[in-house]
């Protein structure tokens, strides 16, 4: 998701009390960062927001961070938490590329991959979020009984990041190639900007939650 350059976007994030402008400097003090020790949830790629907005208002026992390689997204993302002021949600404009700077070994409870870029080239298949050299990064970043949840409609991403899990640390705890007609997985499903979009067109909304390898 790429919104038009919205002038003045950087400044308006580097201005926000919602966006923390140096992860690094926070790396390993998350829960002192927000005062408690709290689970801490990601969701990576956040794009306008709403996924992680409607979880952090059900859950206000966890703490959540949005990370968002884009100012223009991000801006909508900042536009809702003016009005929400959700204590236990904060957001990072920064590149998942840099997690293990961001976040520490063992300090992520789930992270969360929502309809991510699928970078359909060949030579772009690092860049894949659910690639194996991201969950090498993930795998450092989550407590031993860590989770990852990842959805997208699009099969040809869904199959490669199947087939990533092999060479992975994880394995695949529930798999689904229809969320929505899923009777067990659809429970309390939160459905994000593409995903209403890209069902109301038909598609099937694949998803898979993994765990740890015993
Ligand atoms: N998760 C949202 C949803 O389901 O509606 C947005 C999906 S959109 C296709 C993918 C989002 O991931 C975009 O907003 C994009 O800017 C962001 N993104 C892509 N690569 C990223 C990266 N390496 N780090 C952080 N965000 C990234």
């Amino acid at each position: 998701m790429r919104l038009r350059n919205i002038p003045g976007a950087r400044d308006m994030i580097a201005a926000s009390p919602w966006v923390v402008q140096k992860p690094e400097d926070h790396c390993g003090q998350w829960k002192s960062f927000f005062g408690n020790d709290h689970p801490l949830h990601l969701e990576i790629g956040t794009g306008k927001g709403r996924f992680i907005m409607q979880l952090a208002q059900e859950h206000p026992e966890i703490n959540y961070i949005g990370i968002e390689k884009y100012s223009s997204v991000l801006l909508r993302c900042l536009e809702k938490q003016e009005e929400l002021q959700l204590t236990n949600l904060i957001f990072i404009r920064g590149d998942a590329e840099l997690i293990n700077t961001y976040f520490s070994d063992g300090e992520i409870d789930k992270i969360y991959l929502n309809f991510s870029d699928p970078w359909p080239k060949e030579r772009h298949a690092r860049r894949r979020l659910p690639s194996s050299e991201y969950l090498r990064r993930y795998d450092r970043i989550l407590v031993q009984g860590g989770i990852i949840e990842f959805k997208t409609d699009n099969r040809g991403l869904f199959d490669f990041a199947v087939e990533e899990v092999e060479q992975s640390a994880f394995e695949i705890a529930q798999i689904t190639y229809d969320l929505h007609s899923d009777p067990v997985m659809n429970v309390g499903n939160i459905m994000t900007e593409y995903e209403e979009k890209f069902s109301k067109k038909g598609n099937k909304i694949c998803k898979y939650i993994l765990r740890r390898r015993a």
